[in-house]
């Protein structure tokens, strides 16, 4: 019975019920809306290679300076743990925390998740059951603002530009863009409703 359901499909458009066709690789169409229906797509395993070099990438992050700044001949770096080390031991401790967990710890534990979610299926282990995996592959998915945080460096380092003699985007700030393209590649090839169910 349950494997019967798992052929059908519900049109979002109209609700109709249809059995799917695996057989064909045309793209099928709710016959009384005309409608596409979802393709499902076999597990691909891209979502998880990304999430890995989404990790790598960002342990190499870490190490190289976003951005370097001479001030008074002398020679700033900073990179982006020291960024947020830097605002704690100001005083910024509120705005440091909110900081490291949307800049740091989210989009980590987002690739984490994933890869956690491959490994348990691969090795058909249930330590986390689905539901909590999908609602906090979620929550990690929109606490995530690595992207605001470009942003906010470019825009720093337009207003920085003129205020001190040189500033300069360091390895850290390419390695950072490619990172960014990595966890929004796993995040857009994971298919949270393929793989762990609804
Ligand atoms: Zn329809």
């Amino acid at each position: 019975m349950n494997k019967r359901l798992n052929n059908i499909e519900e049109c979002y458009s109209c609700g109709l019920f249809i059995e799917k066709d695996y057989k064909t690789n045309l793209v099928q169409r709710c016959p009384r809306c005309n409608s596409k229906l979802p393709v499902d797509k076999e597990l691909s395993y891209d979502s998880l290679y990304y999430a890995i070099s989404a990790i790598l990438l960002f342990i190499i992050l870490n190490i190289y300076p976003i951005i370097t700044l001479d001030i008074a001949e002398k020679e700033l770096k900073t990179t982006l743990i020291g960024a947020v080390l830097t605002l704690i031991e100001q005083g910024f401790l509120l705005i440091g925390l909110v900081v490291f967990f949307t800049i740091l710890f989210a989009p980590i534990l987002n690739s984490f998740i994933i890869i956690f979610v491959y490994l348990q299926q691969k090795l058909n282990l249930n330590i986390v059951s689905k539901p909590m995996l999908y609602d906090s592959f979620y929550f990690f998915k929109h606490w995530g603002f690595i992207e605001v945080f470009i942003i906010s460096i470019i825009v720093t380092y337009i207003k920085l530009i003129g205020m001190v003699s040189t500033t300069k985007f360091d390895i850290g700030f390419y390695v950072m863009l490619i990172y960014i393209l990595c966890f929004y590649l796993s995040n857009k090839k994971f298919n949270a409703k393929n793989i762990l169910g609804d």
